[in-house]
């Protein structure tokens, strides 16, 4: 049954609400409550049934079939809504606005909230080592504006781009932007690929005016604030929450940072494994010993956005040095941040005014620290003061009670001493329930029932139970009231008893609802110090990366780098750190990377699995993490900063355009070479080899002319094409390298050693036996292979001797040897020599 399709006018009230909200959200699921069940009707609940394999049911709602349903209960709505939104779906909550009980007509219900997987705020589904972005791509014609904010945080960063669609998906992709907001006239092809790379779309075309302005009041661009307002107005109606803990706007500039693209960032697996897609094994998994969620955020970060200003980095190195030498204050303060939770995340829940007690105990123990935190800064000249927040602790302190529930409806939420009026109620309710305890004493003296119990149940409040063997026992006096037989005892209420059960009781409302509002006062309080916690945040994830960079410096052996600006690179021994990791200990072997300022490619070859592609990583990794302030694998490492990275190393990842492998690897390379500049660094691993041999190796060699003659930048390549090391003879600026590998009666060793000159055999087949092909097939490939070998010298003489050369060419040749000819130091028999093989040329 289709909702456009059934005939409104007999729909029952509540289904004709339900529809017209459908109406205005035809992108959403709609969650819509009823009682303790969130609904779906129509398709919503047919789609929804089949993705979360719920049980599709019906509802009369007027028509003569029933509409179809299905239900989850409200109590763990959360898991439902969290697989819906993992399964891409946008999800509207419907709440009802009034008590059903006390309503008049139909429960007055509305959207309360719009979760999408960009806005999703509930800690449990959220990677608290991640950020979650959601954009806004505004298209100003010329380019693009793209905004983006995490809106657990606050923080929002926005970015003007230029007009190239492959370049603003590949963008959106290496940021994770979990959703983008986009106006409905926005570039189709543009559309199409963010549609095929998975990124959920919502077209909003409104601007939120006058609102959370100091978010951008100081920017004077106004595409960007224009973008800004664009993704503020989706969120304010999908949130319907306060978002003042939007921090200022952070306005991304290219030329501020290391450019890499996605390709680079994946190739060499810096925030993920490239083949499992998984944190482990990637350099953010190596360096990440941060204490904090949100240092661990910052790392991601400052992997993500390495430095180009040679102060800054410097900077970082002097703290992690200083925190190396002081390594009693760095244990200590390593220490203190342990004990620091999630300030930036605890920050926006209490503005959207959804923390409970745990959380401001989280925040109170937070701050706690922060006195012998500061006290660590100073003594290692991290000059970034931060202001202790004395008063909101003690507030804290005072007032919330130390083991509250989740709930801020069952009470349990503030400490004794902070309100004379809770306390009093507080006394009085314990007064009661001390009644209560005497009474059941007193009551079996009275009526001698040794077993006579006083309980409580939510229904009939306190009750008197006496067994059935001892009924006889109570008499009319006593003023038992009969309210309740059970098989073997029998239930009574006296009006004393009843008398205190409303004292406690309403006590006990009034406890809880005033515990309630004192607690949310206490937040709103919490409230004013927001943008003070997220100045504290920043400076304790900043230290938190930088004590995780001392800690792994420390821990792996990792070496200052010297940052220069004579382009030259001088790194001894050095090491790719992950695969040192993953390795055993002594293992890995060190190989220097050595180009002096003369040197601008160096020509790798060597077999496969020799470690051309580990060499050059290496190199690139070190690059990055010298220019995010961390220490480096290497016994000694000068480095220049680069501006940007490009790579092709390993498979070609074909994100969204479906391109062949070979294209996909020819628009990397053509990407290097059109944006490249004297100070990047290119990383071609086999480059051509997709390809037919003669096509691959022309096109490398084109490459490397060109890089080597304009472009005059860094770079590693490194080949199979054995031809290509000719090169050296007249490019000045390259250099061979070779992966060195021993055979010994077939069988092949690596050595992983980088030395100096190439190599002219492949081992393709020794590596092929290492692999384990059956012998046979080995063995015939190794015959096949000296029928080309023969075949091939058999072909280069053949060309050499009967090719005939034409008179052009002979007349050219002698030519050349006439002019060679010294005449005035020959003796008259060499010069009849000489006419004489002339004659024979030109025949
Ligand atoms: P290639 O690119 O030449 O085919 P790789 O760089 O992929 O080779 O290296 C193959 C394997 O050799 C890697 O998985 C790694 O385990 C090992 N390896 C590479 N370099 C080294 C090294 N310097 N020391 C020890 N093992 C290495």
């Amino acid at each position: 049954m289709k909702r456009n399709e059934v005939d409104r006018s007999k729909l029952s009230p509540m289904m004709r609400h339900y529809v017209e909200l459908k109406d205005k959200h035809e992108d959403t699921i709609i969650l819509y409550r009823l009682g303790d069940f969130y609904e779906m009707f129509f398709e919503d609940a047919e789609v929804v049934a089949h993705a979360l394999e719920l049980t599709l049911t019906g509802k009369s709602a007027g028509l003569e079939e029933r509409v179809p349903m299905c239900g989850i209960p409200h109590h763990a709505s959360e898991v439902y809504i969290d697989k819906l939104i993992k399964k891409g779906f946008k999800v509207a909550i419907c709440e009802q606005l009034e008590d059903p009980k006390t309503a008049k007509g139909i429960v007055k219900r509305d959207i309360v909230e719009v979760i999408s997987s960009g806005t999703i705020t509930n800690s449990n589904s959220l990677n608290e080592k991640e950020n979650n972005y959601i954009g806004n791509l505004y298209d100003f014609e010329y380019g693009f504006v793209l905004t983006y904010c995490d809106i657990t945080t606050g923080e929002i960063y926005a970015e003007v781009l230029e007009r190239n669609i492959d370049d603003i998906v590949y963008k959106i992709l290496s940021l994770e932007i979990k959703e983008l907001v986009i106006s409905s006239n926005a570039d189709k092809i543009l559309i199409s690929k963010i549609k095929s790379a998975k990124v959920p779309i919502t077209y909003s075309d409104e601007i939120l005016n006058n609102e959370y302005e100091s978010i951008y009041n100081k920017v004077k661009d106004t595409r960007i604030v224009t973008s800004i307002k664009l993704l503020l107005y989706y969120l304010s109606v999908t949130q319907k929450r306060n978002l003042s803990h939007f921090q200022e706007v952070i306005i991304k500039k290219r030329e501020s940072y290391l450019e890499m693209d996605i390709h680079t960032k994946r190739n060499l697996e810096l925030t993920e494994c490239l083949r499992t897609k998984e944190r482990t094994y990637s350099l953010l998994w190596l360096l990440d010993n941060t204490k904090t969620a949100m240092g661990s955020r910052k790392l991601k970060n400052y992997i993500e956005n390495p430095l180009i200003d040679i102060n800054k980095i410097n900077a970082r190195y002097n703290i992690v040095e200083k925190l190396l030498e002081d390594f009693i204050t760095a244990d200590e303060l390593r220490d203190n941040l342990y004990e620091v939770y999630d300030l930036e995340r605890l920050c926006g829940r209490i503005s959207f005014g959804s923390a409970n007690a745990k959380d401001l105990l989280q925040l109170k123990a937070s701050l706690k620290v922060l006195p012998s935190i500061k006290e660590k800064l100073e003594k290692i000249k991290f000059y970034k003061n931060i202001n202790t927040l004395d008063n909101l602790y003690n507030l804290l302190e005072k007032s919330i009670y130390e083991e509250p529930p989740n709930s801020l409806k069952e009470g349990f939420l503030i400490k004794e001493g902070y309100s004379n009026e809770l306390d009093e109620l507080k006394t009085l309710s314990k007064g009661g329930k001390d009644f209560i305890s005497s009474f059941e004493t007193l009551e079996r003296e009275r009526t001698g029932i040794k077993n006579l119990k006083v309980g409580f149940n939510k229904v009939f409040g306190y009750y008197i139970e006496v067994s059935k063997g001892n009924l006889s026992l109570i008499t009319e006096d006593m003023g038992y009231i009969r309210k309740q037989t059970l098989a073997n005892c029998e239930r009574f209420i006296t009006p004393l008893l009843k008398e205190k059960e409303d004292l406690i009781l309403s006590a006990e409302d009034k406890i809880i609802n005033l515990e309630y509002s004192l607690f949310t006062e206490i937040r709103d309080k919490c409230k004013e110090y927001i943008k003070e916690l997220q100045r504290i945040s920043k400076v304790i994830s900043e230290i938190d990366v930088l004590e995780s960079f001392a800690f792994v410096s420390e821990k792996y052996n990792y070496t200052r780098p010297n940052i220069t600006s004579t382009n030259e690179i001088k790194i001894t021994s050095s090491r790719h750190p992950v695969v040192e990791k993953v390795l055993k200990s002594g293992e890995y072997v060190p190989n220097d990377i050595i180009m002096d300022k003369n040197t601008d490619i160096l020509l790798i070859t060597g077999p496969n699995m020799a470690g051309k592609s580990t060499y050059m990583r290496q190199l690139g990794i070190i690059s990055i993490m010298a220019q995010i302030g961390c220490f480096v694998p290497a016994k000694e490492a000068t480095l220049p900063i680069f501006d940007k990275i490009f790579t092709r190393i390993g498979a070609s990842d074909d994100l969204v355009s479906g391109e062949s492998t070979f294209m996909v690897e020819m628009m990397e390379a053509s990407r290097a070479i059109r944006f490249a500049t004297p100070n990047s660094l290119i990383l071609f691993d086999e480059l051509g080899r997709g390809t037919a041999t003669f096509d691959g190796m022309s096109l490398a060699e084109a490459i490397l002319e060109y890089v080597a003659n304009k472009i005059k930048c860094k770079t590693l390549f490194s080949t199979h094409y054995h031809e290509l090391t000719d090169m050296e003879k007249t490019l000045p600026n390259l250099k061979n390298k070779h992966v060195s590998a021993v055979e010994e009666n077939g069988v092949l060793t690596f050595l992983h050693k980088v030395k100096d000159g190439s190599v002219d055999k492949s081992y393709g087949i020794n590596v092929a036996k290492l692999a384990g092909l059956p012998d046979e097939v080995i063995e015939r490939a190794s015959a096949i292979l000296k029928v080309y070998e023969n075949n091939e010298k058999k072909k280069d003489t053949i060309i050499q001797t009967s090719l005939p050369l034409n008179f052009e060419e002979k007349k050219s040749i002698a030519e050349e040897e006439i002019k060679k000819i010294d005449i005035l130091n020959i003796t008259p028999i060499e010069a009849i020599n000489i006419l004489s093989k002339l004659k024979e040329k030109v025949k």
